[in-house]
């Protein structure tokens, strides 16, 4: 039975830095991923403060929103059957080192905190990240 979801990706500022956003985007749609939505926008901190909210207690967080905020990004909405839990394998793990071969992070991160790909966790933070973006 099939189960089309939407999920949030970001390409994050290292990767569009070194212009990795169409491979990036291909390497989604390869995968079966349709891009529903997309946009690019560079964000202010504040706005990055709310987006990793969830994160707020842990060490790396303010680096985290300064690092988010500090260039253009790619906002998209992607389709796929689970495309949930199919986009977080195949960005891989947190930790580009620790990700598995073939990954977007394994090929492209350069470390944990630069690790080129943001995906939603879970089905309900997919359509809270999705509204954040483009509620309008
Ligand atoms: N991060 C970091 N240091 C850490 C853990 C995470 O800089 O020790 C950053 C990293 O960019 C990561 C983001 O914080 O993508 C959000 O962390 P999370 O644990 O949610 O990882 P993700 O869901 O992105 O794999
Ligand atoms: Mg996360």
């Amino acid at each position: 039975m099939s189960n089309i979801e939407q999920t949030l990706s970001i390409i994050k500022p290292d990767a569009v830095e070194r212009n990795l956003e169409n491979e990036i985007k291909e390497i989604f749609k390869i995968n079966g991923f349709k891009i529903v939505k997309e946009k690019k926008i560079q964000i202010e901190k504040t706005e990055a403060e709310k987006f990793y909210k969830v994160h707020e207690t842990k060490p790396f967080y303010n680096d985290l929103c300064s690092y988010l905020s500090s260039g253009p990004i790619v906002v998209m909405v992607l389709e796929n059957d689970n495309a949930v839990l199919g986009n977080r394998e195949l960005m891989g793990a947190t930790n580009p080192k620790e990700a598995k071969e073939g990954t977007i992070r394994k090929k492209y991160g350069i470390s944990i905190d630069k690790n080129s790909v943001h995906g939603s966790d879970s089905l309900e933070n997919a359509k809270v990240e999705i509204d954040f973006f483009f509620k309008d």
